[in-house]
């Protein structure tokens, strides 16, 4: 057995995750709910000062504005999409019977307007350009979404739904790339405050197939990625917990950004992975939060 399946386990047995049989899927307990709860607090007093305009999306998407975003030229490995039955009482019929043999149901199933969001910040780049222009000074939001990627695994770290908390700044070069900056600052310093060792290094996102190895030596080559890692279920291959990501004018220019002096609005965007920090600090302080630091535990709930 590897350690990632004891650790798996470990969460399983504790509770705190729920297995529902799918790998990457998992309920979590009142307990596991309450830390992350508990850190999104800790999120809000370092980031509410801001004045970061809040917003909610549901977890799925327009898929107009997916399409639009390009996602399915980068990771379409990683996609979800909504589909639902749209037939004809016949068609119900033999989706019944097909269901009844064990042969394959969702054939006929057909896409709906719905995508599964893949990023908390898909949804705020056209909704917010439909807007009309933004101010010289900015833009600055703060998201929460259920996230869907297509990445089963074993690893309680990689899960196929989860959570992330982003701040999404938009502005000229100089202001997000400052607000990017600011953010890896306060990751470590958050981090720190409970008890949790991390490292910060340049990194690249997944593009799919060979023209994606270009596009991932580039980003990694312009520096525009970073991870706040913390080892969780490997040393040697610490987990991304956070990730700082400038777009340059990329989005601003794809959905017509643009302030109010004329410019394209740069953009760049903060994402917490809930889940991960969560399972950081189970994975360093144990399974029983009661048994955690004091300084842990104080910063936590105060
Ligand atoms: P990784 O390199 O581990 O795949 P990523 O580069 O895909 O991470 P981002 O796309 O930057 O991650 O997403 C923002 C944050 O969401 C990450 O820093 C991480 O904390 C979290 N996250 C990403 N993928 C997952 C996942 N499959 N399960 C849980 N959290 C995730
Ligand atoms: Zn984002
Ligand atoms: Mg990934």
């Amino acid at each position: 057995m590897d350690m990632q399946t004891s650790f798996l386990d470990r969460l399983f047995e504790s509770g705190l995750l729920i297995d529902t049989g799918i790998d990457g899927l998992y309920g979590r307990s009142g307990q596991f709910e309450d830390v992350i709860a508990a850190f999104e607090r800790l999120i809000d007093t370092f980031g509410g000062a801001d004045g970061a305009e809040a917003m909610r999306f549901p977890p799925g998407m327009n898929r107009a504005f997916f399409e639009k975003s390009g996602y399915m030229k980068s990771f379409p490995q990683l996609a979800g999409t909504v589909h639902s039955f749209c037939g004809s009482e016949l068609d119900h019929v033999s989706l019944l019977q097909c269901m009844e043999v064990g042969e394959d149901w969702t054939k006929g199933q057909e896409a709906t307007d719905i995508v599964l969001t893949p990023a908390a910040c898909y949804p705020l780049y056209p909704t917010v350009a439909k807007r009309g222009n933004l101010p010289n000074t900015g833009g600055l939001f703060d998201l929460q979404s259920y996230c869907f990627r297509h990445e089963p695994s074993k690893d309680p770290a990689r899960q196929q739904l989860f959570r992330m908390r982003e701040y999404v700044c938009m502005g000229t070069e100089l202001h997000v790339t400052d607000f990017r900056q600011r953010w890896m600052d306060r990751g470590v310093e958050m981090m720190k405050a409970v008890g949790l060792d991390v490292t910060i290094d340049v990194a690249n996102d997944p593009f799919f197939g060979r023209a994606g190895k270009m596009l991932a030596n580039n980003q990694r080559d312009q520096n525009l990625k970073f991870e706040l890692l913390i080892p969780i279920t490997s040393a040697a291959n610490p987990t991304a917990c956070m990730s700082f990501n400038y777009h340059q004018d990329a989005f601003g220019t794809k959905w017509g950004l643009n302030l109010e002096d004329g410019s394209v609005a740069h953009t760049a965007c903060v994402g917490f992975g809930l889940e991960r920090i969560a399972l950081a600090l189970f994975h360093y302080h144990g399974l029983d939060v009661k048994q955690w630091p004091a300084s842990v535990r104080k910063a936590l709930w105060g």
